[in-house]
């Protein structure tokens, strides 16, 4: 067995900061974002930390899901769980091979892996029963009606954008299935290895009686990446995303961007409803459990400034206290 020398962190790349909201999500577009994110990862590398990476995948599954809607009666539609996967592959292998000849241009061999993972959900979760997160394509209402009755889904306005989405639930992830063999292979006789997994949140399952089964559900990947960083007793939570502080009155004239908060500031701000549900609630929630179970500091920045943060001039820092 490898002792875990150097500080472990685990490193959250956020879906947007993979494809911005302004970029069509070319593969060579996504590789480049992806490039500056893993130029920064591999300088810590070298400095010892050890990282374990997860990553979003919003935009990513969304462009999924609009390729089987659009070859729908050609190539069967594959469910959410699938796509999910689907997703993981796609992100996973970009950010290995990118990993990759970074350090290997800093001199470093290493190895990395992407690892398929499933999140456990609770099938008894109300919010399975309420799916409110929006996913894939608009429609318009007489489509949105037709999809509704032949495929069952749940469609939901939004009247900003004149147009129908389809919403999926978005149910609290309560453990990680590979949790262990992640936690394995970190200590594993195998040098320096990275390991990216979880990505998404994973793909939501369920246990029944004859064993785990996936859902048409999303999990938030910053929910996931906590029970990941506790599994694996990370030192270290890193979520990089495409704000480099974050602030309070968020969005307001007033608004102030933070360096540092502590748990019950954090707290404080979070009950204010300075942390909205879907972006920047899910950061700030996972945060504060990272560190109540004994996690050292969660950092919130981009993936250009994570060094910077690192040496504590850049984006935010969540200490105990
Ligand atoms: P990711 O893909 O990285 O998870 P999200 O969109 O889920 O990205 O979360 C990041 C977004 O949260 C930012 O782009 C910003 O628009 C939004 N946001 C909401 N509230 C805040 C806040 N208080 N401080 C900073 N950003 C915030
Ligand atoms: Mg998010």
């Amino acid at each position: 067995m490898r002792c875990i020398t150097g500080k472990l962190a685990l490193i959250a790349i956020g879906g947007n900061a993979i494809q911005r909201p302004d970029e069509n999500g070319s593969a060579a577009g996504q590789l480049d974002n992806i490039s500056i994110a893993s130029g920064q990862i591999a300088k810590m590398i070298k400095e010892g930390y050890n990282v374990v990476i997860t990553h979003g995948n919003g935009p990513q599954v969304g462009n999924i899901l609009l390729k089987n809607e659009i070859a729908d009666g050609i190539t069967p539609s594959m469910p959410m769980d699938v796509c999910v996967a689907e997703s993981q592959g796609q992100i996973g292998y970009l950010i290995q091979q990118s990993l990759l000849n970074q350090l290997s241009k800093l001199g470093i061999e290493a190895q990395t892996t992407s690892l398929i993972t499933q999140v456990l959900v609770d099938e008894k979760d109300d919010a399975l029963e309420n799916p409110t997160k929006p996913i894939g394509p608009y429609y318009p209402e007489d489509e949105a009606q037709r999809l509704a009755k032949e495929k069952g889904w749940t469609m939901m306005e939004d009247k900003a954008r004149q147009g129908y989405r389809r919403v999926v639930a978005s149910p609290e992830p309560k453990e990680i299935v590979e949790g262990d063999i992640i936690k394995k292979l970190l200590e594993g006789d195998l040098g320096i290895n990275i390991i990216i997994a979880a990505g998404g949140g994973g793909i939501p399952v369920i246990r029944t009686k004859d064993g785990l089964k996936g859902v048409e559900a999303v999990v938030d990947k910053d929910l996931a990446s906590f029970l990941l960083a506790n599994d694996i007793n990370a030192d270290l939570l890193i979520m990089l995303t495409d704000v480099e502080k974050v602030a309070i009155n968020f969005g307001k004239p007033e608004q102030e961007d933070i360096s540092e908060l502590t748990i019950s500031e954090a707290k404080k701000y979070l009950k204010e409803g300075h942390f909205p549900p879907g972006s920047m609630g899910p950061k700030i929630i996972s945060a504060i459990r990272f560190l109540e179970c004994g996690g050292e500091m969660a950092i919130i920045t981009t993936s250009k400034n994570l060094e910077g943060a690192l040496r504590g001039e850049k984006g935010t820092r969540i200490v105990p206290g």
